[in-house]
């Protein structure tokens, strides 16, 4: 399934991404801010879907982790720079410097107040997550819902799950028919029915050490 093979340019980027001290109970929430420029936006629906399969998953792993929503940021004007920043990264991400040398991401990005910033883009954009500097400590861009497409919605709302994954330290293998499968088999008939691609029991093991409970 090609949807999922877009965020392979990045892989190796994720590797930075800071970890997530897991202390305080403030650290025990991942603060999310999205933004879009409507709020009739359909893929509002899917991201708080892949919002609540998260938080049913981490329950069911039996880590003390919350991914809530905390604002919505509805905006044209503050969006355009973040788009800029977006699309900058989507097509160089795999061959951009990190760290301190990487992209400074822009002053309406940097300035908003979550631990991850999702981008309901307005581009057909390769969807990433992209880890910065600080806070907010990822960068989230997400493609236009392609409504001719049968069954994008479906794949939509797993591509959210998916870059989710990684702002929680998951990141790409290759077992196929999973969430954080990168590069992926193209997916059998029977799992079309799947609602929600499944972690891997590496996964699940990864969330645990990341985010054991104390
Ligand atoms: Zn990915």
């Amino acid at each position: 399934m090609p949807w999922l093979r877009t965020c392979v340019a990045l892989a190796a980027a994720l590797a930075l991404a800071g970890s997530v001290s897991a202390g305080s109970a403030e650290d025990r929430t991942r603060r999310l801010v999205i933004v879009v420029d409507s709020e009739d936006d359909p893929r509002l629906a899917l991201t708080r879907e892949a919002i609540a399969f998260w938080n049913r998953t981490l329950d069911e792993v039996g880590v003390d982790l919350e991914v809530r929503q905390v604002e919505l940021v509805v905006t044209s004007t503050q969006a355009r720079a973040i788009e800029t920043f977006a699309r900058f990264v989507s097509q160089r991400g795999g061959r951009m410097p990190k760290g301190t040398n990487g992209p400074t991401p822009p002053e309406a990005l940097a300035g908003l107040d979550g631990d991850v910033v999702m981008l309901l883009s307005r581009q057909q954009l390769l969807p990433f997550a992209w880890p910065l500097l600080g806070t907010p400590d990822y960068f989230v861009a997400i493609r236009q819902l392609e409504r001719r497409r049968p069954g994008d919605e479906r794949v939509l709302r797993n591509v959210i799950a998916h870059e989710l994954g990684h702002t929680l330290g998951l990141s790409h293998h290759r077992t196929s028919f999973t969430l954080m499968c990168a590069p992926c088999s193209s997916v059998a008939a029977a799992d079309e029915a799947l609602e929600w691609l499944p972690l891997t029991e590496l996964d699940r093991t990864r969330l645990r050490e990341r985010y054991a409970r104390e």
